[in-house]
């Protein structure tokens, strides 16, 4: 395609309230100086949107418990070979602080989907954490029940993560034989009515997945308006079933999220710690191709190693202190700067 038609395509996904699929799987199949046009028009709307400032989410993994069986993942309920924890309301609040008195507004609670989670000690963290400074609280512990997610919200929790993997109802259900899709999407509206900001995202480079499941991935991030969406690669861990897969591809990623960037506008993206896994950081490129969130790992030792999501995650054996340092030097080497507001939705109504 001549440039000048790039171009034009560029534009009407970035105008178009609905775009065209052809016209998304297209910007997705973007080589050479076509993709470096994506990456810069996707630079552009993101300092549009934000400005240069790299915002901070502090990410503490409290539990590595998980009843479910998600083919990809290291912390799936087979897999028999990691160490499961749960970290007690003094450890996940020391981990909190920690963060907080690197500046940090917004901590980010993940874990496996255990069902054995009591909501009421859950609700009861959030609490110690809003009561003890004012950090933004994220959730991102899966599939509830919505008088759970309305418990948290209660108890002051602000946003909450839950990915929908992928939106191909064919692939979903291979990968998770536990689940079912049109839950997980009842899961987000549910969370959206009760007033968080919601988060959502997708893996990329699943085997078996086309540009067409990830182009309707980006038409879904679009429909449901979501405040942040999170993009990364698929990673092959040994210890699941797909632990002899390849690993998605970083240009592939990349692509994604330009071309979500460019869709959907004004959502937070960061530059997953899956896009820092691969064998290279790719984080950089990520910032450098529509991202403008950064998540430090402030989990504790022994813990930290123990979630094990995918092999070989950046960061295993540092200290959380050294996070900040780290993020300053990553943002100045491309001529950013650390953004240490809140970060709230820029899609707030008020
Ligand atoms: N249990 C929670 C979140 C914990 S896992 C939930 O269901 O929402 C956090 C994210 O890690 C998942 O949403 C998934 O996108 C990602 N992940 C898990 N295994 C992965 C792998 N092998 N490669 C890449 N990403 C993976």
């Amino acid at each position: 395609m001549c440039m000048s038609k790039f171009g034009t395509l560029l534009d009407r996904v970035a105008v178009g309230d609905a775009p065209d699929i052809s016209d998304i799987v297209a910007l997705l199949d973007a080589s050479g100086e076509e993709a470096d046009a994506l990456f810069a028009r996707a630079d552009e709307i993101r300092r549009a949107c934000f400005g240069d400032g790299i915002l901070l989410r502090a990410i503490v993994e409290f539990s590595s418990r998980c009843s479910r069986d998600c083919a990809y993942c290291g912390l799936r309920k087979a897999h028999r070979q990691i160490k499961r924890y749960r970290m007690s309301t003094a450890e996940i609040l020391a981990s909190t602080l920690e963060a907080a008195a690197c500046g940090i507004k917004t901590v980010v609670l993940q874990s496996g989907e255990d069902d054995t989670l009591d909501p009421s000690w859950l609700a009861d963290v959030v609490r110690a954490i809003k009561s003890g400074s004012d950090m933004a609280v994220t959730l991102s512990v899966g599939e509830k029940p919505q008088e759970a997610y309305a418990l948290w919200r209660r108890a002051g929790a602000d946003r909450y993560l839950l990915k929908i993997e992928t939106t191909n109802p064919a692939l979903y259900r291979q990968l998770h034989p536990d689940m079912d899709i049109d839950r997980r999407m009842e899961c987000l509206r549910v969370l959206r009515d009760l007033g968080y900001q919601v988060g959502s995202g997708s893996i990329v480079g699943l085997p078996g997945q086309t540009l067409e499941d990830l182009a309707q991935d980006i038409l879904f991030f679009k429909r449901y308006d979501f405040d942040m969406i999170g993009i990364g690669p698929f990673i092959a861990h040994p210890g699941t079933p797909l632990g002899s897969e390849g690993d998605g591809e970083i240009d592939a990623v990349l692509r994604v999220l330009a071309t979500t960037r460019i869709a959907v506008k004004n959502a937070h993206m960061p530059a997953t710690t899956a896009v820092g896994s691969l064998e290279e950081d790719h984080r950089l490129a990520a910032l450098k191709a529509g991202a403008n969130v950064l998540m430090p790992n402030f989990t504790p030792q022994p813990y930290r190693q123990a979630y094990e999501i995918y092999p070989h995650k950046r960061c295993l054996t540092e200290v959380s202190g050294a996070c900040v340092p780290c993020m300053e030097t990553m943002a100045s080497a491309i001529g950013r700067c650390v953004n240490y507001g809140r970060g709230d939705s820029l899609k707030i109504k008020v």
